[in-house]
């Protein structure tokens, strides 16, 4: 086989669809055709390629290929999925409202009955029109799985990425026995405050609400986005010049920031929106720290380092970016708040949530990815699951739709506990200011130019001779 050809067509179609995305969610265009590139690159993902790169033993070009062939098998469903979520409607007070918009009210409504209604008219919704593709999707994907010759996804996940699933599960059970008896004494004070009520009235459908935080916004003034992020990373020294800002206004640009790496390290845009408060300050940031890790890439390395590989070495330098935002010495640095205490009780809460809901998502997805004798009981599994970890009546009804596909899930439990690790190596080295030191942008250039060529657990390695543990994020929620 040859490499150095698939490697330039692989890097071209990713390429071609981060581009496609950029464009069509920065409101540039409208249409986000997909198919036709799929298609112009068809060879990438067929069974031989999979077969030739099995042999050459190349395992991030070869998870790129079968992640392809799977992508490709379901691409119609995908589609049609899109094409379903776009134009359904379901019905509040008589009156009509766009599905994917229903999300967004419902996190920004006050009244928790409201809340709960919109919710479970989501649900039905997405139940009768959204769950059948779901379901044949999934079907179809744990088919492939087992044609290609391996038992399970849950198998194939784990020869392919290097990660070994169950002993991260151990890690994270733990955590949820751990934590246990805290959550609800962590938790409950800042409930109380965003929602007027705690656990005994708390419903799934609040969470949202609560992470939203209105409260907190005054802290966070609009004209402070922008200088923020620039004066931090002036503060670190950085400034690549391949990240592209994209700060305009356009009536069809997606309400949420997001960062498209087009070619890495050359092109990655930074796309910015504004929804007010908080929100805008977190999302910016933690996109913000993919940018600057793409653009920070030896352009030298080959595709499968700067574009494949351990997605939680992004999403870390993502989740230290963000983290500034419930950082005390960040925000008195630049937003001038000299009270954070309520901020970062927000912010422990709203993680010791996240860590304990990706905790319960993690064990059930082991479960209905090892090759299930039947899916349907599987549906309990999640409510059980997820209604424990949270100490709330979790609807099972999302069962299908809270699935990230390849166990992307992980990448988002492994970059927690990674970045816990960098943020206390930088504070040791460079203070708590660290954001504010030339030394310590140049100690993350050196991390980043490697690109994804190590994993997680081998960059930590080599930086502290530590174990990538989950159990590291226990000091992280319950000490102040
Ligand atoms: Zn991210």
């Amino acid at each position: 086989m040859n490499l150095e050809a698939y490697r330039a067509d692989a890097e071209e179609f990713v390429s071609s669809l981060d581009r496609e995305y950029y464009l069509h969610y920065a409101g540039l265009r409208d249409e986000f055709d997909i198919e036709p590139i799929y298609e112009r690159h068809a060879e990438l993902f067929s069974r031989d390629s999979v077969l030739r790169l099995r042999e050459e033993g190349t395992p991030p070009l070869l998870e790129f290929a079968v992640h392809g062939l799977i992508g490709r098998a379901t691409k119609a469903e995908q589609a049609e999925l899109a094409r379903r979520e776009a134009s359904l409607e379901i019905e509040l007070d008589g009156e009509a409202l766009p599905y994917r918009q229903a999300a967004v009210v419902q996190v920004n409504e006050r009244d928790p009955d409201r809340r709960a209604a919109i919710e479970e008219a989501r649900l039905e919704a997405a139940a009768r029109e959204l769950d059948p593709l779901l379901r044949e999707m999934l079907e179809r994907s744990h088919g492939l799985t087992g044609e290609l010759g391996w038992r399970s996804m849950r198998e194939m996940c784990e020869e392919l990425s290097g990660i070994d699933l169950g002993a991260l599960e151990r890690q994270t059970s733990a955590f949820l026995a751990d934590t246990e008896d805290s959550y609800e004494e962590v938790v409950s004070e800042p409930l109380e405050r965003e929602l007027g009520f705690g656990f005994e009235r708390l419903r799934r459908s609040d969470f949202g609400f609560f992470f939203r935080a209105p409260t907190l916004d005054v802290a966070f003034a609009e004209d402070r986005l922008l200088p923020s992020l620039a004066e931090t990373l002036s503060g670190l020294a950085l400034d690549p010049p391949g990240v592209i800002m994209d700060t305009e206004l356009r009536p069809k640009k997606t309400p949420r920031a997001f960062c498209s790496p087009v070619r890495v390290p050359d092109e990655v845009y930074l796309v910015i929106t504004r929804r007010g408060g908080r929100d805008d300050f977190e999302t910016l940031l933690h996109e913000a720290g993919h940018a600057q890790h793409f653009a920070h890439m030896e352009a030298t390395l080959p595709m499968e380092h700067r574009y494949l590989g351990d997605n939680s070495i992004t999403e870390s330098f993502a989740f230290l970016f963000q983290h500034l935002s419930a950082d005390p010495a960040w925000l008195e640095a630049r937003l001038a708040v000299t009270d954070s205490e309520a901020i970062e009780r927000q912010a422990r809460a709203a993680k010791l949530v996240f860590l304990r809901r990706y905790a319960a998502k993690l064990s059930y997805e082991l479960e209905l990815h090892s090759a299930p004798a039947s899916l349907d009981p599987l549906r309990e599994v999640y409510g059980r699951r997820l209604s424990e970890a949270l100490h709330v009546d979790w609807p099972s009804a999302s069962w299908l739709s809270d699935v990230d596909s390849f166990f992307y899930a992980a990448a988002y439990i492994r970059a927690w506990a990674l970045e816990t690790h960098v943020r206390r190596l930088l504070q040791t080295r460079f203070g708590e200011r660290w954001f504010d030191e030339r030394e310590a942008g140049d100690f993350l250039k050196s991390l980043w130019r490697e690109g994804q060529s190590m994993r997680g657990d081998e960059l930590l390695a080599e930086l502290t001779g530590e174990e990538l543990d989950f159990g590291v994020l226990m000091d992280e929620v319950l000490t102040s």
